[in-house]
C-alpha cells in the first residue's frame, strides 16, 4: 500500500555516484518537498558495508520506494571479483528485478556549451535526441559462457531477443516520439543479426499501429557514424541493449561531458504517484576524480527532473529543474569538465547555483 507522500531510495553507489545522487536529491527536494529520501548501500558500498553488492536490506527498500535516484558504480578496486560479486551484476539484477525495460537517455544541447563540444558548434547546436534503449534483454542477459577447447580459452555471449521484448520497447518509443517531432530511427544490424532480422520486423508492425509517426531503419554503425556528421536529423533513436550503450556514450560527447547526460529506466509498475523507475546519469563513477569534490553533477540533476516527469507525473517541477540548469549554465556556471580550461565550480557550488535559479519562474528561461 503506497503512502501519501513519495518515497524516493537513494542508492549513491561509488567514486562520484554519492556526490552526484546528493546534488540530485538537494535540487529534487527543493521543488518536492514533500518526497520522503532514503539511503541505502548499493554496488562496492554494498560490498564493503554488507559483504553484497545487492543488499537485502538495499532490495527492500527499493521494492517499497516509487523511484530510485542512482549513483553509479564499479571502481578498478572490483574487477577482480567473480562476476557474481561485481556491482555492476549487482545493478544489471537491480533493473531485472524491476523489469526496467525502457531506458530513455535525453542527449541535448544545453544552450551555452555548444563550444565545449569536440564537435563544431554549428554541428551540436541544437541536438535534442531521445535515445530509447531496451535495457533488460539482448547480449548482456542472454546465456554466457567461458571455457577452454583444450588448446585454448573460449568465451561466449549469446543475444536473445524475445518478440515480445521488442513490441513494448518499440511501443515505448513511438508514443514518446508523438510527444516530440514524431520520428523514429531505428538502430539494428539485420544485415548480420537474426536478432536484429526480427527487430525490424516488429518495429514495423509496431508503427503501423502509429501512422502520425514517421519510421526509418538505419545499421548501427551507419548509426554511429550520421550521430556525430548531422546529429540534428535523430529525433527519437531506438535501439537495442548494447547498441544504446555504446550509442549514448557517443552521442553525450555531443552535449560536452559524459556528465551532463541523464537516464530513466522505467517498466511497467504503478505506483500511486507515476510508473516505478530508477534514475541515474549515464556516466559511471569516473574513478580519476573521485573525491575532488569536481564531479558535474548535471546528469544527475536532469535524472532528478525526469523521476519527477515520470515516477511523480510532474511535469511543471521537471520543467523547473531542467530551466534551472539552463539558466545556472547561461548565467557562467561550469563543473571542470565543461568550463573549456576557465573557472570552475565544484559540485557542491554548481548544484547550489541551480538551487538559486530554481526560484525564478520558468517564462523567465531565454
Ligand atoms: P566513467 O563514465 O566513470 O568515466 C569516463 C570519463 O568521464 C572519466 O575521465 C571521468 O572522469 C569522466 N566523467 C564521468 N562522469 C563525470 C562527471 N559527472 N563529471 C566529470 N567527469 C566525468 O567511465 P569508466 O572510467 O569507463 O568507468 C569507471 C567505473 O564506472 C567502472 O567500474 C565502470 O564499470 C563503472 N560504470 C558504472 C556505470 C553505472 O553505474 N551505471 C556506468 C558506466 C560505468
Amino acid at each position: 500500500m503506497a503512502g501519501s507522500t513519495p518515497r524516493i531510495a537513494v542508492l549513491g553507489g561509488d567514486g562520484i555516484g554519492p556526490d552526484v545522487a546528493a546534488a540530485a536529491e538537494r535540487v529534487l527536494r527543493s521543488v518536492r518537498p514533500d518526497c520522503t529520501f532514503t539511503h541505502h548501500h548499493f554496488g562496492g558500498a554494498g560490498l564493503r558495508h554488507h559483504g553484497n553488492p545487492d543488499p537485502e536490506a538495499t532490495r527492500e527498500a527499493c521494492d517499497v520506494s516509487d523511484a530510485i535516484l542512482f549513483g553509479a558504480v564499479g571502481g578498478p578496486e572490483f574487477d577482480w571479483r567473480p562476476a557474481e560479486e561485481r556491482p555492476e551484476t549487482a545493478l544489471l539484477a537491480l533493473r531485472k528485478r524491476h523489469e526496467l525495460f525502457a531506458n530513455l537517455r535525453p542527449v541535448r544541447m544545453i544552450p551555452g556549451l555548444e563550444h565545449v563540444s569536440t564537435l563544431r558548434a554549428d554541428v551540436v547546436c541544437g541536438v535534442d535526441v531521445a535515445i530509447v534503449r531496451e535495457l533488460t534483454g539482448g547480449a548482456y542477459f542472454g546465456p554466457k559462457t567461458s571455457t577452454t577447447d583444450g588448446r585454448e580459452r573460449v568465451a561466449t555471449d549469446t543475444i536473445v531477443y524475445r518478440e515480445s521484448e521488442i513490441e513494448r520497447i518499440a511501443s515505448f518509443a513511438f508514443e514518446l516520439a508523438r510527444t516530440r517531432r514524431k520520428h523514429v530511427m531505428s538502430v539494428d544490424k539485420q544485415n548480420v543479426l537474426s536478432t536484429s532480422r526480427l527487430w525490424r520486423d516488429v518495429v514495423n508492425a509496431v508503427a503501423s499501429r502509429y501512422a502520425d509517426v514517421g519510421l526509418d531503419h538505419m545499421l548501427v554503425d551507419t548509426a554511429a557514424m550520421q550521430l556525430v556528421r548531422d546529429p540534428r536529423r535523430f529525433d527519437v533513436l531506438l535501439t537495442e541493449n548494447m547498441f544504446g550503450d555504446i550509442l549514448s556514450d557517443e552521442a553525450a560527447m555531443l552535449t560536452g561531458s559524459i556528465g551532463n547526460l541523464p537516464s530513466a529506466s522505467v517498466g511497467t509498475r504503478s505506483t500511486a504517484f507515476g510508473v516505478f523507475g530508477l534514475y541515474e546519469p549515464i556516466a559511471g563513477t569516473a574513478p580519476d576524480i573521485a573525491g575532488l569534490g569536481v564531479a558535474n553533477p548535471v546528469g544527475a540533476i536532469l535524472s532528478a527532473a525526469l523521476l519527477a516527469r515520470h515516477s511523480l507525473n510532474d511535469a511543471a517541477a521537471a520543467e523547473r529543474i531542467e530551466a534551472a540548469v539552463d539558466r545556472a549554465i547561461a548565467g557562467g556556471a561550469r563543473t571542470r569538465d565543461i568550463a573549456g580550461g576557465g573557472p570552475s565550480l565544484s559540485t557542491d557550488a554548481f548544484t547550489e547555483a541551480v538551487i538559486t535559479t530554481l526560484e525564478r519562474p520558468v517564462e523567465q528561461v531565454s
